[in-house]
């Protein structure tokens, strides 16, 4: 198919009926547009998590299922079917309901991806039908049918291959029909057919992977804000948006926790070398940010990210003075319990790495004490959280006098308790105090982007 638009439209784009109309709109401005990938409604996948956390006592049970229907009849009350509609919708909160009293007598990740399902699969109904109200032919279509992954619940990885071949038989050829085909972001199945997702916030990887499969011209990713800025707008009010990102920035921005875009978001497109739009479908007039093999500038500072919740573990062993394999064995150890590892330095007699907390729907904290004891089996173990990764994103770092004096003295007020340069000349790491990250995130920003 020529010129294939792919529009993902993330939470809080689907939050209510206006919100919803809003996205109609851009969708049929635009007649390339014919694939459009959508999350849950703003705030409903966290509240399924904590359905799938089978903490919750029936009160607290019944309360999460009444706001989950408030949520979706503020968008059923403005349509003609409102009572086929609610009846849809309360299938859904039934199912999530039985599902939520499995989960209280034993939780599971298989159990929590079906559990949080639900959320995308009642969003692409709902917006279904107000394209349909708004006069558009539009059809709902199950992306499990063609989103195969492996079975790793809650943070599932697609399995390219059998992903491209059917999507290519079961949905592309309904982009060419007179019907707008809408979808759901985040979720998957694997070979058994069993419900996996592809981590929290995987809806712009899902539009990432169908567009790689439908060989789309662009993907568009509309979100809250009009396009990718050079920190978050929340937390730095002076942040302003960038025009044009190369993959390589973009994707390193979303490595270090520009949530804006999933981190995997960028490889398939990549892979095809399909620019990505992003840009806010509240205010779709206001522009946004191609993010493109490469740039006409390239800036030695670009953005600055700030990623929460890192564990910083300290493993430590006299007997590493010159011996070999101590490295070898600490990171099988890593693989062994799927832990990425995202910073890393060392000195005579230890090492120190910060792991990623994880980003699956389970929510839980993802440093299993089976995997401490396998470490101190052979090195003193120190683990330390309440820390925040800051991270400098740009342009021949390594290669350009003065950027790390410039760095330095913007944060001099702050503890820093690591540091990583030199691996990438297009980032340079700091991890700070929790309570420090957005003051030594704005300090940054006023001294390196500001000027
Ligand atoms: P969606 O639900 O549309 O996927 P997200 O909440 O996942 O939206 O991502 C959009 C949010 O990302 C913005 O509201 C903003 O707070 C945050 N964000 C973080 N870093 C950036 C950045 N560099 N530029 C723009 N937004 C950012
Ligand atoms: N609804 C999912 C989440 O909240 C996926 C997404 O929004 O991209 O994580
Ligand atoms: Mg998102």
């Amino acid at each position: 198919m020529k010129h294939l638009d792919i529009a993902k439209f993330g939470g809080t784009s689907v939050a209510s009926f206006n919100a919803m109309s809003s996205c109609v709109k851009v969708v049929t401005a635009n007649p390339h547009t014919r694939l459009v990938v959508v999350s849950a409604c703003a705030g409903v996948t966290n509240i399924l998590v904590e359905l799938a956390s089978g903490a919750l006592n029936r009160e607290e049970v019944m309360d999460r299922i009444a706001k989950l229907r408030a949520i979706h009849q503020e968008i059923t009350a403005h349509l003609p079917d409102k009572e086929a509609c609610d009846a849809h919708i309360e299938e859904h909160l039934t199912d999530v309901r039985n599902l939520a009293a499995e989960a209280a007598m034993e939780r599971s990740d298989e159990l929590t991806d079906r559990i949080v399902s639900h959320g995308e699969l009642m969003s692409s109904f709902l917006i279904t039908e107000v394209f349909k109200y708004a006069g558009f032919k539009a059809r709902c279509f199950d992306v499990r049918n063609v989103m195969r992954t492996d079975s790793a619940f809650g943070c599932a990885k697609p399995l390219l291959e059998v992903l491209g071949t059917l999507t290519r038989q079961q949905l592309l050829p309904l982009l060419d029909g007179e019907e707008i085909v809408v979808t759901q972001g985040f979720i998957g199945s694997n070979t058994e057919g069993m419900t996996t997702t592809l981590g929290r916030g995987g809806s712009d990887y899902t539009a990432a992977l169908l567009g790689e499969a439908c060989d789309a011209e662009t993907i568009s990713i509309w979100t809250d804000v009009p396009g990718v800025y050079t920190t978050d707008p929340r937390l730095v009010p002076h942040a302003r948006p960038i025009a044009e990102l190369s993959y390589l920035e973009a994707a390193e921005m979303a490595t270090f926790g520009a949530k804006i875009l999933h981190p995997s978001t960028l490889v398939p497109a990549v892979r095809r070398n399909i620019p990505v739009f992003v840009g806010s479908s509240k205010e779709p007039e206001k522009g946004g940010t191609w993010v493109r093999p490469d740039t006409a500038t390239h800036p030695a500072f670009r953005a600055v990210a700030l990623r929460r919740n890192q564990t910083l573990i300290v493993l430590a062993s006299p007997k590493m003075v010159g011996a070999s394999g101590f490295l070898a064995r600490v990171f099988s150890i890593f693989a062994k319990y799927s832990k990425s590892v995202d910073l890393v330095s060392t000195s005579e007699v230890s090492i120190a790495v910060t792991l990623d907390a994880g980003s699956n729907t389970s929510g839980l904290n993802s440093i299993s004490e089976d995997m401490l004891s396998e470490l101190r089996e052979f090195c003193h173990v120190r683990v330390e959280d309440k820390l925040s990764l800051v991270a400098i994103i740009g342009n021949d770092l390594a290669k350009t006098a003065g950027v790390t004096a410039k760095c330095f003295d913007a944060i001099e007020k702050y503890a820093v308790r690591m540091i990583c340069y030199g691996a990438s000349s297009h980032n340079l790491c700091f991890l700070l105090n929790e309570a420090d990250a957005v003051p030594a995130l704005a300090e940054l920003h006023q001294h390196l982007l500001e000027q």
